[in-house]
């Protein structure tokens, strides 16, 4: 969610900040803004609007000669998203600037505090206040990180801001606790972001810097708890590039390959069984795996309903899923026996985060499911799978989600094997997994037909989306796609569920996407489509079934695969369809509203 950039160097900063914004942009924000320092003055511009917004402001004035600044894509938690809220905020005199993503919980104190001391606060923001609590601590001889710290003493809630000193210009002071914050290793020069992607076209060499850490950065120079790191994405990763006109698309397009990266040297046919070397229990530590829980918000959560069923079929262990938010406010039962896998694409999703928290400090047993190196939850848990999907830019998750549930396969398929889960049973498994990227490239290879069929449905305004068993979290994930992107509603259901209430809302103007494995359920199925038939709904089905030609409305085809994979095959159309309903009502795709990328506050 938001962003943060910081640049200190040689370079004219201006420009540098405002690319590194441009970069961000993906991630979700309402206003923009950044602050340099030229001839000992802060100058400081801000709006509302976007980042070219920003840069149109600057137009003249970019070329500023400054070579330290900070700037900010906000996402308002305190106060209108408008231009007097829009950061870099500032103490009275203009000396500190800074740029904050999080939310300060004691703001409206802290803000109290400083009116009764007379301090004329311009902005409705929690940000503004530190702005001024550092200014009242850099006192002669205090250092600026002395002052951050002494500051951020009274400050409860997460942070990652940046901040800077007209009387200190050659440093920059970083400080995080549970918002991410990167620094960027350059040659004479330092960056820093809130997300690599804002880096990699500076360098690879980068820092994550630690929940709790107040670091003090220079051109040359840092000094961190953590150590550097080099970034495997390449800047090309996040540019649309010229065959795409969005990343949702280009990410959808990208799944054969992501798979093929997730599934890489992890599948072993010898023993028939994966490998995943982030895991670090040995074959008795996961025999003694009572139950599995998978914790995630969003599409994380759908992905962990996914792995749950996965768990449950391939090493008979009771598995469930639960979003993460539920989990840690509802005091849990946390058993030693439980392995938990925590599941968030950017790996800083607050509430995820927080759950593991919880968990580790009642004792329990905690592996990471991310897809981004150095986040906070991979660090948190310390041991995990790496999901490999790539950068994913579009705030709909499509690749990273197929690599969860991918991964998720593999580690049903490796709690199977230690158990009674023959190895016929785990070779048919692993074949199938092998099978599954060409699969996926076959469905994407139907997008026009798929297309075809949501234009067709495209000004429904409201859909289900009906599945059983395996294919019921695809359901909810299909229906969450839609609403996400398009902004039709779309409710699912499990089909058994549908004569129990919602079938009284069936008429000819409420389309239904029902799901039909080719599994032992086909004829249930059926059945189920004709109850929608019979009461007038049009029927979407989507199958790997010889469903009879007229059964429904449209049909769309997906190759067989392994009966317990299946549902990554299923997703697919599903992500195809939310696509071009989006596409044809003319939505904002990549970015649709009131939504962000990863979600790093509650
Ligand atoms: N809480 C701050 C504000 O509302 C920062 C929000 C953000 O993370 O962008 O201004």
């Amino acid at each position: 969610m938001c962003g943060i950039v910081g640049y200190i160097g040689r370079r004219d900063a201006t420009p540098v900040l405002l690319e590194g914004l441009r970069s961000l942009e993906y991630r979700g924000y309402d206003s923009a803004g950044l602050a340099v320092v030229h001839r000992n003055r802060l100058q400081v511009t801000r709006t509302a609007g976007r980042v070219q917004d920003l840069r149109d402001r600057l137009d003249g004035k970019t070329a500023t000669k400054a070579t330290i600044g900070i700037g900010h894509t906000r996402w308002a938690t305190h106060g209108e998203p408008n231009e007097t809220n829009a950061h870099p905020h500032t103490d009275t005199a203009g000396r500190i600037a800074i740029v904050h993503n999080g939310i300060i919980e004691n703001a409206e104190q802290l803000r109290d505090q400083l009116t009764g001391q007379g301090v004329k606060l311009v902005s409705d923001t929690d940000t503004e206040a530190l702005a001024h609590m550092i200014a009242a601590e850099a006192t002669e001889g205090v250092t600026l990180e002395d002052a951050v710290r002494r500051a951020l003493r009274h400050v409860e809630g997460t942070y990652g801001l940046v901040v800077l000193d007209i009387f200190q210009t050659n440093e920059l002071v970083v400080a995080r606790n549970g918002s991410p914050l990167v620094l960027g290793i350059g040659d004479g020069e330092m960056f820093v972001a809130s997300d690599v992607a804002a880096l990699v076209r500076h360098t690879k060499q980068v820092v994550y810097l630690q929940d709790g850490e107040v670091a003090t950065v220079r051109a040359a120079d840092y000094r961190t708890v953590s150590r550097p790191t080099t970034v495997e994405a390449e800047a090309g990763d996040f540019e649309l590039g010229p065959s795409y006109q969005d990343f949702m698309r280009k990410e959808i397009h990208e799944q054969p390959e992501a798979l093929r990266r997730a599934l890489r040297g992890r599948l072993d046919e010898r023993f028939a069984t994966a490998r995943l070397g982030g895991i670090n229990l040995d074959p008795r530590q996961l025999r003694s795996i009572r139950q599995v829980k998978f914790l995630g918000c969003g599409s994380a959560y759908y992905a962990g309903q996914m792995g749950a069923v996965l768990v449950e079929e391939l090493a008979r262990i009771p598995s469930d899923a639960e979003p993460a938010s539920e989990f840690r406010y509802r005091n849990p039962v946390v058993d030693p026996d439980t392995l938990y896998v925590a599941v968030s694409q950017s790996g800083e999703t607050a509430d995820t985060l927080m759950a593991v928290q919880e968990l580790k400090r009642k004792g329990g047993q905690v592996i990471g499911a991310v897809n981004v190196v150095g986040s906070a939850i991979g660090r948190e848990c310390g041991s995990g799978v790496f999901l490999h999907a790539g950068p994913e830019i579009a705030v709909a998750s499509t690749k990273a989600l197929t690599n969860m549930a991918g991964s998720f396969a593999m580690l049903a398929l490796l709690l199977g094997r230690v158990r009674d889960l023959s190895a016929a049973a785990g070779q048919r498994i692993v074949s199938g997994l092998r099978a599954l990227p060409d699969q996926i490239a076959q469905v994407l290879s139907d997008e026009d037909d798929i297309a075809e069929v949501a234009r067709r449905f495209a000004d429904a305004e409201h859909m289900f989306f009906i599945g059983r068993v395996r294919a019921w979290p695809v359901a909810r994930e299909g229906a969450q796609k839609l609403k996400e992107v398009s902004y039709v509603h779309a409710e699912a259901y499990q089909a058994s569920e549908l004569k129990h209430g919602p079938l009284a809302l069936i008429n000819c103007s409420m389309p239904s996407v029902v799901l039909v494995p080719a599994d032992e359920l086909v004829a249930k199925n059926i059945s189920t489509i004709e109850q929608i038939k019979a009461r007038g709904g049009p029927v979407i089905a989507v199958t790997s079934a010889d469903l009879p030609a007229d059964l429904a409305d449209a049909t769309i085809r997906i190759p067989r695969a392994e009966p317990e994979l299946e549902p990554l095959l299923l997703n697919v159309p599903l992500q195809l369809l939310a696509y071009h309903v989006a596409a044809k009502l003319g939505r904002d795709i990549d970015k649709p509203r009131n939504l962000a990328k990863s979600v790093t506050v509650e």
